[in-house]
This record gives C-alpha cells, sequence and structure tokens, in this order.
C-alpha cells in the first residue's frame, strides 16, 4: 500500500484540483471586451438579449436578470408576497441563501427534513411542518437533482402555497420530461462561477407570472414603478418609488458573458454526465461508499457529485479522509453544513438535533470535483486518490 499523502507519502497529484471551476473561452472574452467598447456597460441591450436566451433555453415566459442567486431568491421570496409573520419551508441542508432569503423579507424559515435518497426536501415532513402561517415552500434542487416537484406541487396546491424553486445547481435538470425553470411558479438561477453558467455574480428570477416578473423587474431597480416611467417618455425625469427594492441589476458586461455561456452549457452537461459515469464504473461497490443515485423520473445537472461515507465500514471519521484527500491535493468539498446549525440561526432559537435526515447524512457528505472542464487524467487522480485513501482507512 502506498503511503498517504498526510502521513508523509507522495500526492496523487502535485497540484491541487478545485471542486468546482469556471470554463472561459476566447468568445466569451471577446463579447465582453465588445460590450467594454460599447456604450451600454449596464441596464444596455445586453441584459434583454441574456433574459431571452435563458427563457429559450428553460421555456420559462419571462425572465429577470439580477446581481447573484442571492438577489434572485431575495427578489422571488418579495415578488410572491411573503412577509413578516409568514413562514416558508426550506431543506435542513442547502447554501445558506436559501433561508437567508426568508429572513430578508421578515418572514421565519422553517426547516423541513431530506429525503435519504436525493438529500431533497422530504415531501412527507414539508406536511409536518404545515401551520396556518405557512406562505410557501423554497424547494432547492440538491447537487442539481430535482425535488419531488409534483409531490410538493400537491402540497402547495392543497394548502394555497407558493413554491419558489432554488434551481442554483440545476440549470439544464429536467424532471418528468419537463425543464427545471419552468416546474413551480418562480424559479432563481445563480451564474457565481461554480454554476453551470457564469456572468462572475449573477441570477435571475424566471416565472410564466407577469404580475410576478414586474414586480421583480422593479424591485431590482429601488422599487420604481416602471409603467410610470414608460408612459412619461416626454417628461423622462419623472419617476416615482412605489415600493422599497434594492439595486440588483446586472450589468451588460455580465449579461453577454451570460449570453456566451449559456451556448455552451448542453455540452458542458453532457461533459458532467460522462464524469459521472466514470466515477460509478470506478468506485461502485466500494463498501465504504454510497455513490449518488438520479430517480428515474428525470436528469440530474449534477452540479455536486455528493458520496457518502459508510463510516462504519472505515476506520476514521470524515473530517480524517477530507484531509487525507485534501493532501493529496483532490479539492474535496462539503455541501452543507446544516443551516439551522448556523450561529446566526441558533441565536434565532433554532435547535438541533429536528432533521434526523439532514443531521446524519451531513455527517458523512464529501463532494468529489466534477466541473466540465476537467479533464480524463482529473478524474482519473480522484478516483486514484478516493481508492488510496480509503484502502488505508478500510475496516
Ligand atoms: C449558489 C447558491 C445560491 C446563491 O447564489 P449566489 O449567486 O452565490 O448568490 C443560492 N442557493 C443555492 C442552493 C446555491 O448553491
Amino acid at each position: 500500500m502506498t503511503k498517504l499523502a498526510i502521513d508523509g507519502g507522495n500526492p496523487v497529484r502535485t497540484a491541487m484540483l478545485p471542486y468546482a471551476r469556471q470554463s472561459i473561452d476566447d468568445d466569451d472574452r471577446r463579447v465582453v471586451g465588445e460590450v467594454l467598447k460599447s456604450n451600454w456597460l449596464t441596464t444596455g441591450p445586453k441584459v434583454k438579449e441574456f433574459e431571452e436566451a435563458v427563457a429559450r433555453y428553460t421555456g420559462a415566459a419571462e425572465c429577470v436578470a439580477v446581481n447573484t442567486g442571492t438577489a434572485a431568491l431575495h427578489a422571488a421570496v418579495w415578488a410572491a408576497g411573503i412577509g413578516p409573520g409568514d413562514e416558508v419551508i426550506v431543506p435542513a441542508i442547502s447554501f445558506v441563501a436559501s433561508a437567508n432569503c426568508v429572513l430578508y423579507v421578515g418572514a421565519t424559515p422553517v426547516f423541513a427534513d431530506i429525503s435519504p435518497d436525493t438529500l431533497n426536501l422530504d415531501p412527507e415532513d414539508v406536511k409536518r411542518k404545515l401551520t396556518s402561517r405557512t406562505k410557501g415552500i423554497l424547494a432547492v434542487d440538491f447537487a442539481g437533482h430535482p425535488c419531488d416537484h409534483d409531490a410538493l406541487r400537491a402540497i402547495a396546491d392543497e394548502h394555497g402555497l407558493i413554491i419558489i424553486a432554488d434551481a442554483a445547481h440545476s440549470l439544464g435538470a429536467t424532471y418528468k420530461g419537463r425543464k427545471v425553470g419552468t416546474l413551480q411558479e418562480i424559479t432563481a438561477l445563480s451564474f457565481h462561477p461554480v454554476k453551470h453558467v457564469t456572468t462572475g455574480e449573477g441570477g435571475m428570477v424566471l416565472t410564466d407570472d407577469a404580475d410576478i416578473a414586474k414586480r421583480v423587474r422593479s424591485f431590482r431597480h429601488h422599487g420604481i414603478d416602471v409603467d410610470l416611467h414608460a408612459r412619461h417618455k416626454t417628461n423622462s425625469w419623472e419617476y416615482d418609488i412605489v415600493d422599497l427594492g434594492f439595486n440588483y441589476r446586472l450589468p451588460d458586461i455580465n449579461c453577454a458573458l451570460g449570453v456566451s455561456q449559456l451556448v455552451k452549457s448542453d455540452r458542458w452537461l453532457e461533459r458532467r454526465r460522462s464524469i459521472v459515469a466514470t466515477y460509478h464504473e470506478a468506485l461502485y461497490g466500494l463498501p465504504m461508499l454510497q455513490l449518488p443515485e438520479q430517480r428515474a423520473n428525470g436528469f440530474s445537472a449534477w452540479h455536486l457529485y455528493v458520496v457518502r461515507l459508510n463510516l462504519e465500514a472505515i476506520t476514521t471519521s470524515r473530517s480524517q479522509v477530507f484531509a487525507a484527500l485534501r493532501a493529496e491535493n483532490i479539492g474535496v468539498n462539503v455541501h452543507y453544513i446544516p443551516i439551522p446549525w448556523m450561529t446566526h440561526y441558533a441565536n434565532l432559537g433554532y435547535k438541533r438535533g429536528q432533521w434526523p435526515v439532514a443531521e446524519g447524512e451531513y455527517e458523512r457528505v464529501i463532494s468529489l470535483p466534477i466541473y466540465p472542464s476537467m479533464t480524463d487524467s482529473d478524474v482519473s487522480d480522484v478516483v486514484t486518490a478516493v481508492k488510496k485513501v480509503l484502502g488505508a482507512y478500510s475496516r
């Protein structure tokens, strides 16, 4: 057995392989350069072009670009009419923005547990968490795998709730033949560099509801009444603030990058799927590992490749396996620490121990690197390092 790098042996790789990374090519650089030579750095034609491109790609009727995925969630929750006194059901495991956006509008996140197979919201636990104050469900497609959207839809319809889909991980995924972006009333996307398509920072709100889209357009622009602005073209200084909005606008520089990135996203999804197939083939059957699975009713966008350690089959902890893989220069990560465990949430009164699946699975998850520009040799380094480390710690 070769000595682990953490014990002083040679690492599998000499340079750290990140867990995720953007793909930027000469086309991307060229279109951004063109915007820099144009008259419009922001609120220009590239914004509409990017919004229309995402609308075509997803099938959503209305798309509104904003400057982060977090802003998209904030705008979505606000445009849904959620506010103080309302409760929104959020999965206990997601990126913190999925719950922070509920706090931003003065509402209360109520955390629900997740299903053990997909690590997505468990509809049965969502039902248990409903109260007379529940106004919405924040449905996250964890790791790119669509939630049980129809089951959530049925609950929402029965109780008059709105569903906001946090599709930061799942652009390009499908559920029962339908594309992410059209599965619920409102969908939020992120274009952070680790996500499927990047604009540097960026986000988008997708909806088929013209009124919600209008509210989001106003919200991203200080709450200015956009109609009034259009009506009074002759007196162009006139504007009115009808709600308290923000400056959440996404510049043309970023939108041009988004247009150019989106063209490549199907090819990138294919690459992600082929990396998943290689991992599956190489790692399937190791008793120390549980590999991620896809339900039969859809296709994941494979934003993350989250394996779970079978802790009873190894002689050490998740943190030691994590450190050993990092020492081999494999940039593993953990997605995510349960949100209610965060200090800010603990200070708000959330107590640990209420989400047995989320809190139990959190202790054994590790994300292996996956991104479209990984080479076959990068993928094979990950497999080698995982087998080396787990082999050394196998019980
Ligand atoms: C990345 C992410 C966000 C926030 O996106 P930003 O663009 O980074 O603000 C929201 N929800 C989830 C699940 C994410 O992974």
